[in-house]
C-alpha cells in the first residue's frame, strides 16, 4: 500500500477486532525515517528459518567450522546485549515484559548445554555449523514439548510451547548470522501489513514491495543509514530505532507507524486509529497538492534555474521519479545489482540494467555511481565470491570500501565501467566514484576507465565517441579538504553529505545509540561543503549535492546561498524542494548563507534556519497551493 492510499478493508476489520482485545495501547518512540502514516496488522510472525545450502563438512574443516560457530555466537550475543542495554528507555511494564526474554536468549548463548552440543555435532557427525544448530535446537525444542502431559493446565502447555519457541528462535538467529541470510523472507508478507523486526539490512529492504506494505518499524537503525535511505526511496512510512518494539509485539497486534513524528503505537485505541486515518488523508491531500508542482520550473523568484534530479536505489523507483518532476538521475546507487545473490553480475547483465534505466529517463542525464561496497552496505555476493573477507574488519566504515575495494579488485571496476560505457549509447550518462580520499585514486580509476574504453572499441563494441564525464563523490573530510587538487582530476563533484557528516563527526550513520549526534548542520560539515563547492566553482566544474541534506527543503536556501545549483534526492522529496526553491531569491540566500557560516554553534544555526524557513513560508505565493 502506498502511504497515500486508503487502508485496505482488512485493516478496518483487524483494527476493530484488535480494539475489542484487552491488550493496552503502547507507544514506542523511534527515529522518524520516511514520512507518512501507516495503519495495519503487524507482520512479525516467527522468523522463517533461513535456507541452508551447506550441510556436511570434511573432517579437516571441523576446527574452522567451530570457529564459524564461535563467531556467530559472539555476534548473536552482541546483538542481544545491545538490545538489552537499550530497554532502559521503555516504561517499566514494557521492560518487565521484554527483558526476561532477552536475558533467556543471552543465557542460551553463554557456555550453555546448547552451544556445547552444537559443537559436538560439528566434530562428531561432521555437520556444518548451521546444520548442527538446527539439528540441536530442533532436538531440544522437541524434548521440551515432549514434557507435555495429559491433564496439564493450559498455562503449563503454553509455557512449554514458549520455551520450545525460544530455543528455535535462538537457532534461527545463529543460522541467520552464520549464513548472513537476509533478515526475513518477505514472501509471506500479507498486503497492507506493518513490518516490524529487530533490524533490517539494506539487502532486506531491497526485497520489500512497497505496493504491498503499509509501513516499517524496527528496533535498530539510524536516520541516514542505507536502510533508511532505501525506505525513504520506496516511499514507505517508516520508523527505525524504536527500542523494545520487536520484542513487544504479539501475533494479531495492530500498529500505527507515524514516519514523521517517529512514533509507533501497538494496539491503538479507537481514538488513535481515528487520528491516524485523518493523518493518512491529510498526507494524501498534500501529495496531490505537490503533484501540481511537477510541471513548474525549479526556478528562484529572481529567475535562477536549479537542477533537480532524483537518487535511485532500486529500479522499481523509476515510476516515482517520473511522477516527481525530477530531471534525470543524479545518483544511481548500483549496490542493488549486487544484493541478495550468490554471484557477481556479469558485464552483459549490468549493461542491460543500466541501459534500461537510461532509456527510461528519456534523454535526461543519469549519473551512475560504481559500486560502493562496505561500511554498513554489506553485500553478500561479494563475500560469497571471496572478493571481500567474510568477516568484516573491526571498523568496516574505515576499511576496504568504495573506490578502495574497486581498485584492489580492479576486475569489478572494469566490468562496471564497460557496462556503463555500453549503456552510454542509450542516453547521456556520467560515471561517479564513491569514497574517494586521494588524487591518486582518481588518476588510477581514470587510467582503468580509458583502458576499458579502448578495449571495448577494439572488441568492436559501440560506445559513446566522447567518453562520459568521470566525477567523484565528495563524502570524506579528506576529499572535501583536497577539493582544489581533486578538481584538477575529476570532471565533476557530487557532495555526499550522508557520509561526509558521519566521517566528520565520527558518528555511524546507521547506529541508533549515536543518532542524536548525527548533524549535517554542524559547522564543521557546512564548512567542508562550502570549501568543496567553492573549489568546484572556481574551476567552473559541475558540483551537486546528492546526500539526504539536499532532500530537506529547509536547508535548500543555505545550499543555494553557498553557490550550489544542482541537487539530487529521493524522488518523493523533489516537489517540496522545488517549492522551497520557488519561494526564495538568490541574493537573500547568499546573505543568509553568510550569516549561517559566521556561526560556530549548531543550535544557533538551527535557529537561523528555522527563522529563514518561517519567513519564506509566509512569502511563498507561487504554486503548490
Ligand atoms: C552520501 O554518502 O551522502 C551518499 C549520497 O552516498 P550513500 O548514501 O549511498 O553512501
Ligand atoms: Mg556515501
Amino acid at each position: 500500500m502506498s502511504r497515500a492510499d486508503p487502508p485496505p478493508p482488512q485493516h478496518k476489520r483487524l483494527s476493530r477486532g484488535r480494539l475489542e482485545n484487552s491488550r493496552p495501547e503502547v507507544l514506542f518512540n523511534g527515529i522518524p525515517i520516511s514520512a507518512g502514516v501507516a495503519i495495519g496488522p503487524v507482520f512479525s510472525a516467527a522468523e522463517p528459518a533461513p535456507e541452508i545450502t551447506r550441510h556436511k563438512i570434511l573432517a579437516a574443516d571441523s576446527a574452522a567450522e567451530g570457529a564459524r560457530l564461535d563467531a556467530a555466537v559472539a555476534q548473536s550475543r552482541k546483538q542481544l546485549t545491545k538490545l538489552r542495554a537499550r530497554l532502559a528507555v521503555l516504561p517499566e511494564e514494557s521492560q518487565a515484559e521484554i527483558a526476561p526474554l532477552i536475558d533467556a536468549y543471552i543465557r542460551m548463548l553463554g557456555p550453555s548445554r546448547l552451544i556445547r552440543a552444537v559443537r559436538q555435532r560439528i566434530e562428531e557427525t561432521l555437520l556444518s555449523a548451521e546444520s548442527a544448530v538446527v539439528a540441536e535446537t530442533d532436538a531440544i525444542a522437541a524434548a521440551i514439548q515432549a514434557q507435555a502431559e495429559p491433564g496439564m493446565s493450559a498455562d503449563d502447555h503454553a509455557s512449554l510451547e514458549r520455551r520450545a519457541e525460544e530455543v528455535r528462535e535462538i537457532g534461527r538467529r545463529l543460522v541467520r548470522n552464520l549464513t548472513r541470510a537476509p533478515y526475513r523472507s518477505f514472501t509471506a508478507l500479507p498486503p497492507g501489513a506493518v513490518l516490524i523486526s529487530e533490524a533490517l539490512r539494506p539487502s532486506d529492504a531491497a526485497l520489500l514491495d512497497p505496493s504491498r506494505l503499509a509501513g516499517v518499524a524496527t528496533e535498530e537503525g539510524g536516520a541516514e543509514g542505507h536502510t533508511a535511505v532505501m525506505l525513504r526511496a520506496l516511499g514507505v512510512p517508516a520508523v527505525l530505532g524504536a527500542t523494545g518494539l520487536a520484542h513487544a509485539v504479539k501475533p494479531g497486534d495492530v500498529a500505527v507507524v507515524d514516519g514523521l513524528s517517529g512514533t509507533v503505537v501497538l494496539n491503538p485505541t479507537a481514538a488513535t486509529i481515528a487520528a491516524a486515518r485523518r493523518a493518512v488523508t491529510a498526507f494524501a491531500r498534500e501529495r496531490q497538492r505537490f503533484g501540481r508542482l511537477r510541471r513548474l520550473p525549479a526556478e528562484t523568484l529572481d529567475g535562477e534555474v536549479v537542477e533537480l534530479q532524483a537518487n535511485l536505489e532500486l529500479p522499481l523507483e523509476l515510476p516515482l521519479i517520473a511522477q516527481s518532476g525530477a530531471v534525470g538521475i543524479g545518483l544511481l546507487r548500483t549496490e542493488f545489482l549486487f544484493m541478495n545473490r550468490e554471484t557477481i553480475p556479469d558485464e552483459d547483465t549490468q549493461a542491460e540494467t543500466y541501459r534500461s534505466i537510461v532509456e527510461a529517463m528519456g534523454g535526461d542525464p543519469v549519473a551512475i555511481r560504481v559500486l560502493d561496497w562496505g561500511g554498513e552496505k554489506d553485500i553478500e555476493a561479494l563475500s560469497s565470491a571471496g572478493i571481500v573477507p567474510e568477516v568484516a574488519d573491526a571498523n568496516p566504515a574505515l576499511g576496504l570500501r568504495g573506490i578502495r575495494l574497486l581498485l584492489r579488485q580492479s576486475e569489478l571496476l572494469e566490468i562496471q565501467f564497460a557496462a556503463i560505457l555500453r549503456a552510454g549509447l542509450a542516453g547521456p550518462v556520467r560515471v561517479m566514484l564513491p569514497m574517494v580520499t586521494t588524487v591518486a585514486e582518481v588518476r588510477e580509476a581514470r587510467e582503468i576507465y580509458e583502458r576499458v574504453a579502448r578495449r571495448l572499441r577494439r572488441r568492436g563494441e559501440r560506445i559513446p565517441e566522447k567518453l562520459p564525464p568521470l566525477g567523484i563523490m565528495i563524502e570524506t573530510p579528506g576529499a572535501a579538504l583536497s577539493a582544489d587538487a581533486l578538481a584538477l582530476e575529476a570532471d565533476f563533484f557530487a557532495i555526499g553529505t550522508n557520509d561526509l557528516t558521519a566521517y566528520t563527526l565520527a558518528v555511524d550513520r546507521g547506529e541508533t545509540e549515536v543518532a542524536e549526534l548525527y548533524d549535517p548542520l554542524h559547522p564543521a560539515v557546512l564548512r567542508l561543503v562550502q570549501f568543496a563547492t567553492e573549489a568546484a566553482l572556481r574551476m567552473r566544474m559541475p558540483v551537486s549535492v546528492c546526500g539526504e541534506m539536499a532532500a530537506n527543503p529547509r536547508l535548500i536556501p543555505l545550499l543555494l546561498g553557498l553557490g550550489l545549483r544542482s541537487f539530487s534526492m529521493t524522488a518523493s522529496a523533489v516537489p517540496r524542494v522545488k517549492q522551497a526553491i520557488r519561494g526564495v531569491e538568490i541574493d537573500a540566500c547568499a546573505r543568509f548563507a553568510r550569516s549561517v557560516m559566521e556561526q560556530s554553534d549548531p543550535t544557533r544555526i538551527e535557529e537561523l534556519i528555522a527563522g529563514f524557513a518561517r519567513q519564506t513560508a509566509t512569502a511563498d505565493v507561487r504554486g503548490g497551493h
